[in-house]
Protein backbone atom coordinates (compact mmCIF):
# COMPACT_ATOMS: atom_id res chain seq x y z
CA UNK A 1 0.00 0.00 0.00
CA UNK A 2 1.35 3.27 -0.97
CA UNK A 3 -1.38 5.87 0.12
CA UNK A 4 -0.47 7.64 3.66
CA UNK A 5 -3.92 7.35 4.73
CA UNK A 6 -7.14 5.03 4.74
CA UNK A 7 -10.68 6.04 4.27
CA UNK A 8 -13.86 4.45 5.31
CA UNK A 9 -13.70 2.37 1.72
CA UNK A 10 -10.24 0.90 3.21
CA UNK A 11 -11.20 0.31 6.62
CA UNK A 12 -13.57 -2.86 7.36
CA UNK A 13 -15.63 -1.95 9.88
CA UNK A 14 -18.16 -5.24 9.47
CA UNK A 15 -18.27 -7.27 12.56
CA UNK A 16 -17.03 -10.74 11.57
CA UNK A 17 -14.19 -9.37 9.14
CA UNK A 18 -11.59 -10.42 9.05
CA UNK A 19 -8.50 -8.06 9.34
CA UNK A 20 -5.51 -7.90 7.37
CA UNK A 21 -2.39 -6.38 7.51
CA UNK A 22 -3.19 -4.06 4.47
CA UNK A 23 -6.72 -3.90 5.06
CA UNK A 24 -7.43 -3.25 8.90
CA UNK A 25 -10.48 -3.36 10.65
CA UNK A 26 -11.98 -0.96 13.68
CA UNK A 27 -11.84 -2.15 16.83
CA UNK A 28 -12.12 -0.19 20.59
CA UNK A 29 -8.76 0.97 20.68
CA UNK A 30 -8.52 1.62 17.14
CA UNK A 31 -7.60 -0.36 13.63
CA UNK A 32 -6.08 -3.86 14.06
CA UNK A 33 -3.88 -5.00 11.68
CA UNK A 34 -3.26 -9.17 11.23
CA UNK A 35 0.16 -10.10 10.32
CA UNK A 36 -0.24 -13.93 9.42
CA UNK A 37 3.04 -15.74 8.78
CA UNK A 38 3.65 -18.81 6.52
CA UNK A 39 6.80 -20.26 8.11
CA UNK A 40 9.20 -19.30 10.93
CA UNK A 41 11.22 -15.88 11.86
CA UNK A 42 13.84 -14.59 13.87
CA UNK A 43 13.71 -13.37 17.36
CA UNK A 44 14.96 -10.40 16.29
CA UNK A 45 12.60 -10.38 13.20
CA UNK A 46 9.96 -10.57 15.85
CA UNK A 47 11.18 -7.33 18.30
CA UNK A 48 11.38 -5.51 15.23
CA UNK A 49 7.76 -6.06 14.78
CA UNK A 50 6.95 -5.35 18.18
CA UNK A 51 8.77 -2.14 17.91
CA UNK A 52 6.87 -1.18 15.02
CA UNK A 53 4.03 -1.60 16.86
CA UNK A 54 4.87 1.23 19.54
CA UNK A 55 5.37 3.18 17.06
CA UNK A 56 2.41 2.97 15.13
CA UNK A 57 0.18 1.16 17.69
CA UNK A 58 -0.64 1.45 21.28
CA UNK A 59 2.24 -1.08 21.65
CA UNK A 60 -0.42 -3.52 22.51
CA UNK A 61 0.39 -7.03 20.13
CA UNK A 62 -2.25 -10.14 20.00
CA UNK A 63 -1.14 -13.79 19.27
CA UNK A 64 -4.71 -15.01 17.80
CA UNK A 65 -6.05 -18.91 18.53
CA UNK A 66 -5.09 -19.60 15.23
CA UNK A 67 -1.60 -18.40 15.34
CA UNK A 68 -1.75 -14.80 14.25
CA UNK A 69 -0.11 -11.82 15.06
CA UNK A 70 -2.17 -9.03 15.26
CA UNK A 71 -0.99 -5.16 16.17
CA UNK A 72 -3.70 -2.84 18.08
CA UNK A 73 -4.21 0.77 18.45
CA UNK A 74 -3.64 1.58 14.66
CA UNK A 75 -4.67 5.10 13.15
CA UNK A 76 -5.82 5.92 9.54
CA UNK A 77 -2.22 7.17 8.96
CA UNK A 78 -0.19 4.94 10.97
CA UNK A 79 -1.63 1.49 9.41
CA UNK A 80 0.01 2.47 6.21
CA UNK A 81 2.89 3.37 7.59
CA UNK A 82 2.43 -0.35 9.40
CA UNK A 83 1.51 -2.02 6.17
CA UNK A 84 4.88 -0.54 4.50
CA UNK A 85 7.67 -1.32 6.90
CA UNK A 86 6.37 -4.83 8.23
CA UNK A 87 7.01 -5.83 4.01
CA UNK A 88 10.28 -4.01 4.33
CA UNK A 89 11.46 -7.13 7.29
CA UNK A 90 10.82 -9.39 4.06
CA UNK A 91 9.11 -11.60 6.66
CA UNK A 92 7.12 -14.43 5.13
CA UNK A 93 3.87 -13.02 5.01
CA UNK A 94 0.69 -15.17 3.87
CA UNK A 95 -1.50 -13.76 1.16
CA UNK A 96 -4.69 -14.81 0.13
CA UNK A 97 -6.34 -17.97 0.97
CA UNK A 98 -5.75 -19.32 4.92
CA UNK A 99 -3.73 -22.91 4.47
CA UNK A 100 -2.68 -23.90 7.66
CA UNK A 101 -0.17 -26.23 9.32
CA UNK A 102 0.72 -27.90 12.51
CA UNK A 103 3.65 -25.63 14.11
CA UNK A 104 5.82 -28.21 13.94
CA UNK A 105 5.04 -29.66 10.47
CA UNK A 106 7.83 -30.97 8.81
CA UNK A 107 10.32 -31.41 11.59
CA UNK A 108 7.96 -33.42 14.08
CA UNK A 109 10.07 -37.22 13.63
CA UNK A 110 6.50 -38.49 14.79
CA UNK A 111 4.05 -36.94 11.88
CA UNK A 112 2.78 -38.81 9.49
CA UNK A 113 3.29 -36.86 6.84
CA UNK A 114 4.82 -33.60 6.00
CA UNK A 115 1.82 -31.47 5.30
CA UNK A 116 3.90 -27.91 3.94
CA UNK A 117 4.02 -29.71 0.16
CA UNK A 118 0.18 -29.86 0.11
CA UNK A 119 -0.82 -26.32 1.74
CA UNK A 120 1.70 -24.61 -0.29
CA UNK A 121 0.36 -26.20 -3.39
CA UNK A 122 -3.32 -25.64 -2.51
CA UNK A 123 -2.25 -21.68 -1.30
CA UNK A 124 -0.54 -21.34 -5.31
CA UNK A 125 -3.37 -22.85 -6.93
CA UNK A 126 -6.13 -21.18 -4.62
CA UNK A 127 -5.39 -17.69 -6.02
CA UNK A 128 -7.02 -18.53 -8.92
CA UNK A 129 -10.33 -18.97 -7.43
CA UNK A 130 -12.28 -16.02 -6.47
CA UNK A 131 -15.11 -15.07 -4.26
CA UNK A 132 -14.28 -17.23 -1.05
CA UNK A 133 -16.15 -16.47 1.97
CA UNK A 134 -12.81 -13.60 3.68
CA UNK A 135 -12.70 -16.27 6.85
CA UNK A 136 -12.53 -19.56 4.99
CA UNK A 137 -9.59 -21.53 6.36
CA UNK A 138 -8.16 -25.06 4.83
CA UNK A 139 -5.91 -26.85 7.71
CA UNK A 140 -3.42 -29.17 6.33
CA UNK A 141 -2.83 -31.78 9.30
CA UNK A 142 0.11 -34.39 9.12
CA UNK A 143 -0.45 -35.76 12.55
CA UNK A 144 2.37 -35.56 15.35
CA UNK A 145 2.69 -33.99 18.78
CA UNK A 146 0.64 -30.93 17.96
CA UNK A 147 -2.41 -31.10 16.26
CA UNK A 148 -4.92 -27.97 14.65
CA UNK A 149 -7.55 -30.95 15.60
CA UNK A 150 -9.52 -27.67 18.02
CA UNK A 151 -9.30 -24.97 15.31
CA UNK A 152 -12.42 -24.72 13.02
CA UNK A 153 -11.43 -25.09 9.54
CA UNK A 154 -14.45 -25.18 6.11
CA UNK A 155 -11.84 -27.89 4.88
CA UNK A 156 -9.49 -29.83 6.76
CA UNK A 157 -7.38 -32.57 5.34
CA UNK A 158 -5.47 -35.03 8.28
CA UNK A 159 -2.46 -37.52 7.38
CA UNK A 160 -3.98 -41.60 8.08
CA UNK A 161 -1.81 -44.44 7.91
CA UNK A 162 -4.59 -47.29 7.27
CA UNK A 163 -3.51 -50.60 5.63
CA UNK A 164 -3.01 -49.09 2.01
CA UNK A 165 -0.49 -46.54 3.56
CA UNK A 166 -0.65 -43.41 3.77
CA UNK A 167 -4.04 -41.51 3.08
CA UNK A 168 -5.16 -37.80 3.45
CA UNK A 169 -8.97 -37.80 5.48
CA UNK A 170 -10.48 -34.70 3.59
CA UNK A 171 -13.30 -33.40 6.17
CA UNK A 172 -15.67 -30.58 6.04
CA UNK A 173 -16.23 -27.91 8.71
CA UNK A 174 -16.48 -27.68 12.38
CA UNK A 175 -13.29 -29.41 14.20
CA UNK A 176 -11.92 -32.41 13.72
CA UNK A 177 -13.77 -34.30 16.28
CA UNK A 178 -17.06 -33.01 14.79
CA UNK A 179 -16.44 -32.17 10.98
CA UNK A 180 -17.55 -34.32 7.95
CA UNK A 181 -15.90 -36.92 6.19
CA UNK A 182 -16.04 -36.30 2.50
CA UNK A 183 -13.51 -38.89 1.53
CA UNK A 184 -9.87 -40.38 2.23
CA UNK A 185 -7.73 -40.03 -0.67
CA UNK A 186 -3.67 -40.49 -1.51
CA UNK A 187 -2.08 -36.72 -2.13
CA UNK A 188 -3.18 -35.53 -5.48
CA UNK A 189 -6.26 -36.36 -5.47
CA UNK A 190 -6.46 -34.74 -2.12
CA UNK A 191 -5.37 -31.57 -3.39
CA UNK A 192 -7.34 -31.50 -6.66
CA UNK A 193 -10.84 -32.79 -4.62
CA UNK A 194 -9.57 -29.74 -1.87
CA UNK A 195 -9.35 -26.92 -5.12
CA UNK A 196 -12.92 -28.34 -6.86
CA UNK A 197 -14.47 -27.85 -3.32
CA UNK A 198 -12.93 -24.24 -3.00
CA UNK A 199 -14.32 -23.24 -6.41
CA UNK A 200 -18.15 -24.52 -5.79
CA UNK A 201 -17.76 -22.59 -2.51
CA UNK A 202 -16.49 -19.46 -4.54
CA UNK A 203 -19.57 -20.45 -7.27
CA UNK A 204 -21.53 -20.70 -4.03
CA UNK A 205 -20.30 -17.29 -2.96
CA UNK A 206 -19.10 -15.22 -0.07
CA UNK A 207 -21.28 -16.40 2.86
CA UNK A 208 -20.68 -20.00 1.67
CA UNK A 209 -18.33 -22.15 4.04
CA UNK A 210 -17.62 -25.87 4.03
CA UNK A 211 -20.19 -27.14 6.33
CA UNK A 212 -22.62 -26.04 3.85
CA UNK A 213 -20.84 -29.00 1.17
CA UNK A 214 -21.39 -31.34 3.98
CA UNK A 215 -24.82 -32.43 4.17
CA UNK A 216 -25.51 -36.40 4.53
CA UNK A 217 -22.38 -36.86 5.01
CA UNK A 218 -20.92 -38.88 8.19
CA UNK A 219 -19.26 -37.54 11.18
CA UNK A 220 -15.51 -37.88 11.58
CA UNK A 221 -14.43 -40.04 15.04
CA UNK A 222 -11.21 -38.00 15.05
CA UNK A 223 -9.53 -36.85 17.97
CA UNK A 224 -11.51 -34.90 20.64
CA UNK A 225 -9.06 -32.24 22.50
CA UNK A 226 -5.57 -31.44 20.75
CA UNK A 227 -2.35 -30.98 23.17
CA UNK A 228 -1.44 -28.07 24.73
CA UNK A 229 1.18 -25.55 22.62
CA UNK A 230 2.49 -24.45 26.20
CA UNK A 231 5.19 -27.26 27.04
CA UNK A 232 8.48 -28.13 25.85
CA UNK A 233 9.11 -31.02 22.53
CA UNK A 234 11.36 -33.25 21.43
CA UNK A 235 10.78 -32.41 17.94
CA UNK A 236 13.70 -34.40 16.42
CA UNK A 237 17.65 -35.75 17.05
CA UNK A 238 18.44 -32.52 19.07
CA UNK A 239 15.88 -29.84 17.86
CA UNK A 240 13.63 -29.34 20.55
CA UNK A 241 10.22 -26.63 21.08
CA UNK A 242 9.47 -24.62 23.91
CA UNK A 243 5.72 -22.78 24.09
CA UNK A 244 5.22 -20.09 24.89
CA UNK A 245 2.44 -17.54 25.62
CA UNK A 246 1.32 -14.08 26.78
CA UNK A 247 -1.62 -14.81 29.50
CA UNK A 248 -5.00 -14.64 27.41
CA UNK A 249 -2.76 -14.22 24.05
CA UNK A 250 -2.53 -10.31 24.51
CA UNK A 251 1.22 -8.70 25.38
CA UNK A 252 2.79 -5.42 25.95
CA UNK A 253 5.64 -4.91 22.67
CA UNK A 254 8.37 -4.54 25.71
CA UNK A 255 7.35 -7.46 26.99
CA UNK A 256 7.55 -9.64 24.04
CA UNK A 257 10.89 -7.43 23.08
CA UNK A 258 12.57 -8.99 26.20
CA UNK A 259 11.51 -12.66 25.49
CA UNK A 260 12.65 -12.21 22.40
CA UNK A 261 16.45 -10.44 23.27
CA UNK A 262 17.04 -13.30 25.91
CA UNK A 263 15.56 -15.81 23.11
CA UNK A 264 18.65 -13.75 20.79
CA UNK A 265 20.98 -14.25 23.88
CA UNK A 266 20.71 -18.17 24.33
CA UNK A 267 21.32 -18.50 20.61
CA UNK A 268 17.48 -19.21 19.41
CA UNK A 269 16.94 -18.49 15.74
CA UNK A 270 13.87 -19.79 14.76
CA UNK A 271 10.33 -19.12 16.43
CA UNK A 272 6.86 -19.44 14.78
CA UNK A 273 3.73 -17.90 16.34
CA UNK A 274 1.24 -21.24 17.00
CA UNK A 275 -2.47 -22.12 17.75
CA UNK A 276 -3.73 -21.48 21.37
CA UNK A 277 -2.42 -17.72 21.64
CA UNK A 278 1.50 -19.66 21.66
CA UNK A 279 4.99 -18.83 20.25
CA UNK A 280 7.19 -21.93 19.77
CA UNK A 281 10.90 -21.49 19.75
CA UNK A 282 12.81 -24.21 18.79
CA UNK A 283 16.82 -24.79 19.45
CA UNK A 284 18.04 -27.47 21.77
CA UNK A 285 16.88 -28.47 25.06
CA UNK A 286 18.64 -26.54 26.92
CA UNK A 287 18.22 -23.13 25.32
CA UNK A 288 14.51 -24.27 25.53
CA UNK A 289 14.38 -25.07 29.09
CA UNK A 290 16.42 -21.43 29.91
CA UNK A 291 13.60 -19.29 27.60
CA UNK A 292 10.95 -20.92 29.56
CA UNK A 293 12.26 -20.32 32.85
CA UNK A 294 12.72 -17.03 31.90
CA UNK A 295 9.51 -15.95 30.24
CA UNK A 296 7.79 -17.75 33.60
CA UNK A 297 9.30 -15.81 35.27
CA UNK A 298 7.79 -12.60 33.01
CA UNK A 299 4.27 -13.97 33.54
CA UNK A 300 4.53 -15.98 30.19
CA UNK A 301 2.29 -19.04 30.65
CA UNK A 302 4.48 -22.16 29.77
CA UNK A 303 2.63 -25.10 31.21
CA UNK A 304 -0.29 -26.82 30.53
CA UNK A 305 -0.94 -26.47 34.33
CA UNK A 306 -1.31 -23.03 34.43
CA UNK A 307 -4.98 -21.97 34.63
CA UNK A 308 -5.10 -19.24 32.25
CA UNK A 309 -3.92 -21.54 29.14
CA UNK A 310 -7.83 -23.10 29.51
CA UNK A 311 -9.40 -19.70 29.28
CA UNK A 312 -10.23 -18.21 26.29
CA UNK A 313 -10.62 -14.56 26.28
CA UNK A 314 -11.32 -11.97 23.88
CA UNK A 315 -9.67 -8.71 24.37
CA UNK A 316 -12.89 -7.15 25.89
CA UNK A 317 -13.21 -3.94 27.50
CA UNK A 318 -11.60 -1.42 27.28
CA UNK A 319 -9.31 -2.48 23.44
CA UNK A 320 -13.16 -3.33 21.97
CA UNK A 321 -15.71 -0.65 21.39
CA UNK A 322 -18.35 -4.07 21.19
CA UNK A 323 -17.51 -5.39 24.66
CA UNK A 324 -19.26 -4.66 28.01
CA UNK A 325 -16.68 -6.22 30.28
CA UNK A 326 -13.00 -6.33 31.34
CA UNK A 327 -12.74 -10.25 29.99
CA UNK A 328 -9.00 -10.13 31.25
CA UNK A 329 -9.63 -8.63 34.41
CA UNK A 330 -12.18 -11.13 34.90
CA UNK A 331 -10.12 -14.25 33.61
CA UNK A 332 -7.73 -13.29 35.69
CA UNK A 333 -9.99 -14.01 38.73
CA UNK A 334 -10.90 -16.80 37.15
CA UNK A 335 -7.25 -18.49 36.98
CA UNK A 336 -6.38 -17.11 40.65
CA UNK A 337 -9.79 -18.28 42.40
CA UNK A 338 -10.53 -21.88 40.12
CA UNK A 339 -7.72 -23.73 39.27
CA UNK A 340 -8.90 -26.97 40.57
CA UNK A 341 -12.01 -26.19 37.87
CA UNK A 342 -9.98 -24.98 35.29
CA UNK A 343 -8.26 -28.43 34.66
CA UNK A 344 -7.34 -28.35 31.00
CA UNK A 345 -10.28 -30.26 30.01
CA UNK A 346 -12.29 -27.30 28.62
CA UNK A 347 -11.69 -24.04 27.51
CA UNK A 348 -13.62 -20.99 29.85
CA UNK A 349 -14.99 -18.52 27.97
CA UNK A 350 -14.59 -15.17 28.76
CA UNK A 351 -16.33 -12.91 26.29
CA UNK A 352 -17.10 -9.18 26.01
CA UNK A 353 -19.92 -9.58 23.43
CA UNK A 354 -22.06 -12.30 22.08
CA UNK A 355 -19.77 -12.84 18.90
CA UNK A 356 -17.48 -14.91 21.17
CA UNK A 357 -14.07 -13.97 18.89
CA UNK A 358 -12.33 -15.88 21.66
CA UNK A 359 -13.77 -19.45 21.05
CA UNK A 360 -16.26 -19.81 17.73
CA UNK A 361 -16.95 -23.32 18.97
CA UNK A 362 -18.92 -24.48 21.78
CA UNK A 363 -17.50 -24.15 25.10
CA UNK A 364 -18.77 -26.38 28.42
CA UNK A 365 -18.82 -23.45 30.28
CA UNK A 366 -18.99 -19.48 28.60
CA UNK A 367 -19.51 -16.39 30.72
CA UNK A 368 -20.50 -13.50 28.16
CA UNK A 369 -21.01 -9.59 29.00
CA UNK A 370 -24.29 -7.64 28.05
CA UNK A 371 -25.57 -4.50 29.13
CA UNK A 372 -27.05 -6.08 32.08
CA UNK A 373 -24.68 -7.99 33.27
CA UNK A 374 -23.39 -11.62 32.53
CA UNK A 375 -24.70 -14.60 30.46
CA UNK A 376 -23.43 -17.16 31.68
CA UNK A 377 -23.53 -20.64 29.22
CA UNK A 378 -23.34 -24.33 29.22
CA UNK A 379 -22.02 -26.70 26.26
CA UNK A 380 -22.42 -24.16 24.14
CA UNK A 381 -21.44 -20.88 22.10
CA UNK A 382 -21.73 -17.20 23.51
CA UNK A 383 -24.78 -16.40 21.70
CA UNK A 384 -26.92 -19.60 22.92
CA UNK A 385 -29.27 -19.41 25.31
CA UNK A 386 -27.80 -19.33 28.76
CA UNK A 387 -28.68 -21.42 31.69
CA UNK A 388 -28.31 -18.17 34.74
CA UNK A 389 -27.64 -14.53 34.31
CA UNK A 390 -26.28 -12.53 36.68
CA UNK A 391 -25.13 -8.42 38.04
CA UNK A 392 -21.73 -7.86 37.15
CA UNK A 393 -21.43 -7.61 40.69
CA UNK A 394 -22.09 -11.24 41.18
CA UNK A 395 -20.07 -12.53 38.87
CA UNK A 396 -16.71 -13.39 40.78
CA UNK A 397 -19.39 -15.16 43.04
CA UNK A 398 -21.20 -16.85 40.50
CA UNK A 399 -18.14 -18.42 39.02
CA UNK A 400 -16.91 -19.63 42.75
CA UNK A 401 -20.29 -21.20 43.12
CA UNK A 402 -20.23 -23.32 39.90
CA UNK A 403 -16.24 -24.36 41.03
CA UNK A 404 -17.81 -25.41 44.46
CA UNK A 405 -20.42 -27.50 42.62
CA UNK A 406 -17.84 -29.23 40.75
CA UNK A 407 -15.48 -29.76 43.48
CA UNK A 408 -18.18 -31.20 45.20
CA UNK A 409 -19.69 -33.65 42.75
CA UNK A 410 -16.81 -34.59 40.61
CA UNK A 411 -16.38 -38.68 40.61
CA UNK A 412 -13.35 -40.60 40.30
CA UNK A 413 -11.86 -40.14 37.77
CA UNK A 414 -13.81 -37.66 35.94
CA UNK A 415 -12.42 -34.17 35.18
CA UNK A 416 -14.24 -30.87 34.53
CA UNK A 417 -15.75 -31.00 31.28
CA UNK A 418 -17.35 -33.98 32.34
CA UNK A 419 -18.78 -33.15 35.32
CA UNK A 420 -20.14 -29.92 33.69
CA UNK A 421 -21.70 -31.98 31.14
CA UNK A 422 -23.47 -34.51 33.67
CA UNK A 423 -24.62 -31.75 35.97
CA UNK A 424 -26.15 -30.23 33.22
CA UNK A 425 -27.71 -26.40 32.98
CA UNK A 426 -30.23 -26.92 35.51
CA UNK A 427 -28.01 -28.18 38.51
CA UNK A 428 -25.70 -25.12 37.28
CA UNK A 429 -28.38 -22.87 37.52
CA UNK A 430 -29.44 -23.78 40.78
CA UNK A 431 -26.01 -23.79 42.17
CA UNK A 432 -25.63 -19.88 40.63
CA UNK A 433 -28.95 -18.67 41.78
CA UNK A 434 -29.36 -20.11 45.38
CA UNK A 435 -25.56 -19.42 46.27
CA UNK A 436 -25.65 -22.82 47.74
CA UNK A 437 -23.63 -25.97 45.53
S1 LIG B 1 -16.19 -11.02 21.33
FE1 LIG B 1 -14.87 -9.60 22.42
S2 LIG B 1 -13.36 -8.86 20.94
FE2 LIG B 1 -15.04 -9.84 19.78
S3 LIG B 1 -16.43 -8.12 19.25
FE3 LIG B 1 -17.17 -9.01 21.17
S4 LIG B 1 -16.20 -7.86 22.81
FE4 LIG B 1 -15.08 -7.43 20.90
Amino acid sequence: MTALSLDRSTLDMRRGACPALSAPMMTGDGLLARVALTDAITPTQLAELCRLARRHGNGILDISARGNLQVRGLSGTSAPLLDAEIRALNLPLRDGLAVETPPLAGVDATEIADPRPIAEAIRQAAREIVGLAPKMSVVVDGGGQLRLSDLLADIRLVAISNEEGMRWKLLLGDTEATGRVFNVLRETDAISATLELLRKLAVMGTRARGRDLAAGLPKNNGVNHAASPFDTFHVSNNLFAAGIGPAFGQAKAEDLIALCDEAERLGIQSLKPAFDHSLLFFAAQTACEALTAFAGGNGFVTSPSDPRSAIAACSGSPACNSATIATHELAAKAAEDCGDLLDGSFKLHVTGCPKGCAHPEPSALAFCGTTAGLSLITQGKAADEPFASVAFADTNNSLRRIADLVRNERQTGENSAACLARLGPRRLAAAVMSGRP
